[in-house]
């Protein structure tokens, strides 16, 4: 790279949207600590840090060339983008675009995005950034749960994904999308892109790569991008977006091979095709799995902690944080020896900072979905009050703030109960030690997670029980209304077709 002159345009805009999710997103859900992290300011927080946009960075200025990052936004899950929201920061990204010379477009998308006014939200910035740009190289890394469609890869050049779930490779698929857009703007690779859909929807709580099927699927795009091909991606997708475009893909990039590439595409798509009935999940009633948890703990054949995952209410797939359903079980059976983290409910932090420190306090919580109308008292001392703000130090975030918001730890009688103001997936351990709590020495710990948790707790794991508890990211389909997914897909129709969806262009960006 020769590098002075090379003028790169960074920007990242991500959000997967629970169609589902009652939670609201307006462009307060994309702040940092208040405020939307712009220019400057955001190259300073994501410079150096195990994040997409933090490999983009370090890739492309250490290459020599100059960035531009006029925004870097990342909202929690949650339901539809508000159109405000929307414009608000595709309009950032748009105004910098404007009257400036680039030679290549990077972009850090999430690809399950939908919007009050659009379906699939990365279409609609992709065809605003191509308006403006129409023939830059364009350069986009995309989350391993997008939802990808036609339109997306139609409108880039360079597509890469995550390769493990949880997500530990952030930083690397920057760097890969960076390092493939760069030698596409030296004129030394000429990407040709095959991408594919099919109709399936694999299940979130069987998408984990430390497990099979994705673990192999994900192995083999690794094994491919080292020999076969210059990079290659499998999107497991984002059930719970209810989106035509919802579903499995992969795409497959060649040096000027589009031939080569849709081959390797059609291998691994019938491979995803044929193992899917293993990226199916099975739903125990809560209150058998909270007894099987019990029983467990006494027959003492497990050595570490029972970890209890209140999947169905995770944050990081669009859940309130606010259900109760798991708790009140586990106080129904009297499990001791519990820390629960957490529960979103900023009235009830409030009750427990203006009461202060060893004191103790009751608390009133409710269910706020409409598939349940449990209420609960619970009491406790107030062990641990916290501003909620800490650095990630331990798993797939690492230097990237985490913020909880006002939050406090009630001891109550077996459970500690971990209450929090802003959203927060537990994947770091640096969650439980702004409690002072060592979740080792517990028998049983809750998680509001599906499968991020495994990045930082899974070695101290003594026996895992999925809960089927309360929420918008419910593990039960029969719960959820499908109306504009594509049809017939596996598992909603048991006997769908194997009827890819595909798209072959080259570096031309013309369609083959
Ligand atoms: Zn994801």
């Amino acid at each position: 790279m020769t590098g002075i002159q090379t003028n790169i345009f960074i920007a990242s805009f991500k959000h997967e949207t629970n169609t589902y999710s009652a939670v609201p997103t307006p462009v307060s859900r994309f702040h940092v600590e208040g405020r939307l992290l712009t220019g400057a300011e955001a190259i300073a927080y994501f410079a150096g840090t195990d994040s997409v946009v933090g490999g983009m960075l370090d890739t492309v200025t250490g290459n020599g060339a100059t960035v531009t990052l006029p925004i870097a936004a990342n909202g929690w899950p949650s339901g539809y983008v508000h159109d405000n929201a929307f414009e608000t920061i595709a309009g950032l990204i748009c105004d910098a675009l404007q009257g400036a010379r680039w030679d290549g477009i990077l972009l850090d998308l999430h690809g399950a995005m939908v919007t009050e006014s659009y379906a699939d939200g990365e279409a609609e910035l992709l065809r605003r950034i191509r308006d403006i740009a129409p023939s830059v190289p364009l350069g986009l890394a995309l989350d391993m749960h997008a939802n990808v469609s036609p339109e997306m890869v139609g409108a880039v050049d360079v597509l890469c994904g995550y390769q493990t779930y949880p997500h530990l490779d952030e930083r690397e698929t920057g760097v890969r999308t960076a390092r493939l857009l760069l030698a596409t703007i030296e004129g030394t690779i000429s990407p040709a892109l095959a991408w594919g859909a099919v109709p399936m929807l694999p299940h979130v709580m069987a998408q984990s790569s430390y497990d099979e099927p994705n673990h192999s699927l994900q192995n083999r795009c690794v094994e491919l991008a080292g020999v076969d091909a210059l990079d290659c991606s499998l999107f497991t997708g984002f059930p719970h977006a209810d989106v035509p475009n919802a579903g499995l893909s992969a795409v497959v990039m060649t040096d000027a091979n589009p031939c080569r590439a849709a081959m390797r595409r059609d291998e691994l798509l019938e491979e995803a095709w044929a193992q899917r009935k293993a990226f199916e999940f099975s739903v125990e009633p809560l209150a058998d799995s909270v007894r099987r948890a019990k029983t467990l703990a006494n027959s003492g054949s497990v050595s570490g902690p029972i970890f209890l995952l209140d999947h169905y209410d995770n944050a990081a797939s669009g859940g309130s944080m606010a259900e109760i359903a798991v708790l009140a079980e586990l106080i129904r059976q009297g499990l001791r020896n519990v820390v629960f983290f957490a529960l979103w409910a900023p009235e009830a932090v409030a009750v427990a900072h203006r009461a202060g420190l060893g004191q103790r306090v009751t608390i009133s919580l409710a269910s706020p979905s409409s598939m349940s109308s449990e209420m609960l008292e619970f009491e406790g001392e107030v062990a641990h009050l916290s501003d909620g703000l800490v650095k990630a130090t331990h798993s797939d975030h690492t230097g990237l703030l985490l913020e909880l918001g006002d939050s406090a730890l009630l001891k109550g009688d077996g459970i500690d109960l971990v209450l929090v103001s802003l959203p927060m997936e537990p994947s770091d351990m640096a969650c439980f030690e702004l409690f002072g709590v060592d979740p080792r020495e517990r028998q049983f710990v809750v998680l509001k997670s599906r499968v991020h948790w495994r990045a930082a707790f899974e070695s101290m794991v003594g026996a895992v029980i999925p809960c089927a508890g309360v929420g918008a990211c419910t593990s039960d389909y029969s719960e959820l209304e499908f109306t504009s997914v594509r049809r017939p897909i596996f598992p909603l129709e048991r006997d769908a077709k194997f009827t890819p969806v595909l798209l072959e262009k080259n570096f031309s960006g013309a369609a083959l």
